[in-house]
């Protein structure tokens, strides 16, 4: 059995994944080819923007979107310390200082109570221009926006949606991605719309942030290729990821229904003896991760007894990034993320993915259920 089972989803859709690919091998454009361009308009289609543009992956995605708000060495960015490192990475590559708010337990998104608390108390006494929120979409759950909306229009602060797990949610209808000033998603192989190498993309309403972007990725270019009208990256999605992505996203919204099928089958069995992730009403989260506290039963034996039996799973994550060693020179302590630090010591994910089987999430279930009862 495999955590995430990308080769079951190849095979289905080999036939078409593998033309396409042979389209790009003969035409040969390997760089911005055609199929990057019709994948930026059916990602725009699917999620209903305005803009959306390809780059490298995830992270790069990130570090496009401060840039092109022009976030930099003055300024402050809250993101919550509960997710991949990349979130904080990308404020502080940019010269920027991360700000950490704690999450709300169970939907384990940045709580819009201690966001407030956290505008408030870093505008009175912080070191820097408090500038925007980075909120994610952790385990494909889209964060609180209805009330994150409102307060960065009350205290002005611009809106980042690190959405890399978020692509596929919705709320109200509204889709993940489309929440922030500027949205960014990853196509790492591994996340709900994932691709065979590295991959992400950003997405905005707002013209003059694409117009930005699409400079920023090549280098800062302008009118032409060897005008160069500001500092930029290199951050371009390779015509054969864009080509995978392209069959990919045609089957996408089915695997969200299986996702979310199997997501429901495993709370139904778990809620009553385990902490199950909370989706809020009117919320639909990608799935990205099913992961699930065990605030009684050590989480270590659990994972053990499920590796006896064949079961794989993983701790998304040990650690709050208050506490990892890059972030050492903002001085968080211990004790300063209480549900993050609850949070890091108790949960653990179990197998997800489209293609997993009904017998082997039964197999899944019944052993669990053996094993804290
Ligand atoms: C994966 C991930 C990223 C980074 O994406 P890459 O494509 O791996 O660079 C950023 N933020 C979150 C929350 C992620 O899960």
């Amino acid at each position: 059995m495999q955590f995430i089972d990308l080769q079951s989803q190849y095979k289905c859709l080999k036939d078409k994944i593998d033309a396409r690919i042979h389209t790009v091998l003969d035409h040969g454009k390997y760089i911005m080819g055609p199929e990057v361009t019709e994948l930026e308009e059916e990602l725009a289609n699917y999620l209903g923007v305005k803009h959306a543009i390809t780059c490298a992956n995830g992270t790069d995605a990130l570090q496009l979107a401060l840039m092109a708000m022009g976030i930099g060495s003055g300024d402050a960015v809250i993101i919550p310390p509960f997710t991949f490192f990349a979130t904080a990475e990308s404020v502080s590559i940019v010269g920027a200082e991360p700000v950490f708010s704690d999450i709300a337990p169970k939907t384990y998104n940045l709580c819009p109570i201690e966001l407030e608390k956290t505008i408030v108390k870093y505008m009175a006494h912080g070191r820097k221009t408090l500038k925007a929120v980075m909120a994610v979409d952790l385990f494909g759950l889209p964060a609180n926006y209805p009330e994150i909306i409102a307060l960065c229009h009350k205290y002005k602060l611009l809106l980042i949606e690190d959405g890399a797990q978020g692509f596929g949610g919705s709320i109200n209808g509204r889709k993940a991605c489309t929440f922030g000033d500027i949205s960014t998603t990853s196509f790492f192989p591994a996340k709900p719309l994932g691709s065979y190498g590295d991959g992400g993309a950003i997405f905005t309403d707002n013209d003059e942030y694409a117009d930005i972007l699409k400079s920023l990725r090549i280098h800062g270019k302008g009118g032409h290729k060897y005008d160069n009208v500001r500092i930029g990256m290199n951050s371009r999605l390779d015509t054969i990821q864009a080509a995978i992505l392209l069959e990919k996203l045609a089957v996408f919204d089915n695997e969200i229904l299986a996702r979310n099928m199997i997501a429901s089958k495993y709370t139904n069995a778990f809620e009553t003896k385990l902490t199950s992730p909370v989706v809020l009403d009117k919320f639909k989260s990608a799935w990205a991760q099913y992961s699930i506290s065990s605030e009684n039963i050590d989480r270590n034996h659990i994972m053990e007894k499920l590796k006896e039996k064949g079961i794989p799973s993983n701790v998304y994550y040990p650690q709050g990034l208050h506490l990892s060693g890059a972030m050492k020179n903002l001085n968080y302590q211990k004790g300063d993320f209480p549900v993050t630090e609850n949070t890091t010591q108790s949960i653990f994910s179990l197998p997800m993915h489209p293609y997993l089987k009904e017998v082997d999430q039964n197999v899944i279930i019944d052993n669990m259920l053996e094993i804290i009862k």
